[in-house]
């Protein structure tokens, strides 16, 4: 049996305990949706308003040239590439992921078409994030591709010659499955397919090594793990093997070679710069630095390999204290318990019929149990065929401590225990769940 002594002493010889401090967390919650919204860096509220009465208040104009705003793409790309594995000046902060993915999906769509045009298929994953599938659609609609949807067990023997894209996303937000990208783009790239990986789950999560997969393009958000702040812009990466050979399809002029030419022609910019489209959220993108900064004070704690550790350890002892504590239930686990197979979150999952009048799953309202009583969690949707929803919960290794998931699990289990979660007010859906 483990117990809250357990899980402080564990505390105790956390050697990245002192991380926590960097974080603005309200007292009285625990935060285990940082897979969704990181948690605020102490330095955001200093540095916005820097931003905003100094750089925008103050500088004006000038701070394009004075505070380095035209270089921040750059810079901060610059920063954050050692973490996936990627050398300084091939990757670039910039729009969504969503955008980022269409023009990457685009490019490989425009390679395929010149070195294979009788391939004619992008294969993903059927519970791959929705907008990754829906950009998929868009750009098979543009270039006669098909989009094929498959269960992780089945990738492997879909990778054939007729395949022109792999469209994947490491971590499965869904399960919180991890899928092995050395041997997948190894495989991939042996029957001629190029492959794009989606990192949204991964970035300052897990470790990844993107050159040593010999990837060739990436994609993932800034939001989530690093702490980015709401809407903060993603991360584009094309592999210098094949960043120069088309322009991608958002031809902006932050994209082009010279944009302060003016020139009416457009001239892509050589390497990663001509991913970039138009004018960035400045002041978001600025409150970025804050959250990638924490990442480069871990360093001197061991880095992103101290924080795999840790995370393994936060979801270990999570997975091994819902089976102690909550056995009878209705719950159980999405996420692999296999460590190589796991992200840094844990799904569990509760039938359709066992909520109130066995209507849904109760998973929506457990969650809202929860977040009333301060340990924040969300829900996902079941997939249908499985009529399986999903209670998910991140587990942030910056700023979670082992004493937080001992606590985490203790409200569960009285949630459970005494149905609480059946009250009206828990069962009521919001627009964002
Ligand atoms: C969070 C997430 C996104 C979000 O895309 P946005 O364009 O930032 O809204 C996309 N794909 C995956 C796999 C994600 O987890």
């Amino acid at each position: 049996m483990i117990t809250l002594q357990d899980c402080q002493a564990l505390d105790a010889k956390d050697t990245l305990r002192a991380l926590r401090a960097h974080f603005e967390l309200p007292d009285g919650v625990i935060y285990l949706d940082g897979n969704s919204l990181g948690a605020q860096p102490k330095a955001a509220a200093a540095r916005a308003l820097q931003v905003v009465q100094q750089e925008w208040g103050k500088g004006l104009i000038r701070s394009w040239n004075d505070a380095g705003w035209i270089s921040l793409p750059t810079r901060l790309g610059d920063q954050f590439a050692p973490w996936i594995g990627v050398d300084a000046g091939e990757l670039v902060f910039t729009d969504t992921t969503s955008i980022n993915l269409y023009k990457v999906l685009t490019a490989a769509a425009r390679i395929a078409r010149e070195d294979a045009p009788t391939r004619k298929k992008i294969i993903s994953e059927r519970s791959n994030f929705p907008t990754d599938l829906y950009i998929a659609q868009s750009v098979c609609q543009e270039y006669g591709l098909e989009l094929v949807l498959l269960e992780p067990e089945e990738i492997a023997d879909a990778l054939t010659e007729e395949v022109a894209i792999s469209m994947l996303t490491h971590v499965n937000y869904r399960t919180g499955a991890m899928l092995d990208m050395a041997a997948i783009t190894a495989a991939a790239h042996a029957k001629g397919i190029l492959c794009v990986w989606d990192l949204c789950h991964s970035a300052g999560a897990v470790p990844v090594d993107l050159k040593g997969a010999d990837a060739d393009f990436a994609v993932g958000c800034s939001y989530k793990y690093l702490n980015g702040g709401p809407g903060s812009p993603a991360f584009v990466w094309a592999h210098p093997r094949l960043i120069n050979r088309f322009w991608q399809p958002l031809s902006g002029w932050f994209g082009h070679a010279a944009p302060f030419q003016f020139t009416p022609d457009y001239q892509p910019a050589p390497g990663i710069n001509r991913y970039l489209c138009g004018t960035q959220p400045l002041v978001s993108m600025s409150l970025l630095q804050c959250g990638l900064d924490v990442f480069t004070q871990t360093e001197k704690y061991g880095g992103m390999r101290a924080l795999r550790r840790k995370s393994l350890a936060l979801t270990d002892l999570f997975i091994a204290l819902v089976e102690q504590r909550c056995a009878g239930y209705g719950l159980g686990l999405a996420t692999p318990r296999e460590h190589s197979q796991r992200g840094s979150q844990v799904c569990l999952t509760r039938e359709e019929g066992l909520g109130v009048d066995g209507k849904d799953s109760g998973a929506y309202a457990i969650i809202q149990a929860l977040i009333a009583r301060g340990v924040v969690g969300d829900f996902r949707k079941g997939d249908g065929a499985k009529h399986l929803d999903i209670l998910r919960f991140g587990f942030t290794p910056l700023y979670v401590s082992f004493e937080d998931v001992w606590c985490a699990v203790e409200h569960l289990r009285q949630v459970l225990e005494s149905e609480k979660w059946k009250r009206p007010e828990f069962n009521q859906i919001n627009a964002v769940t």
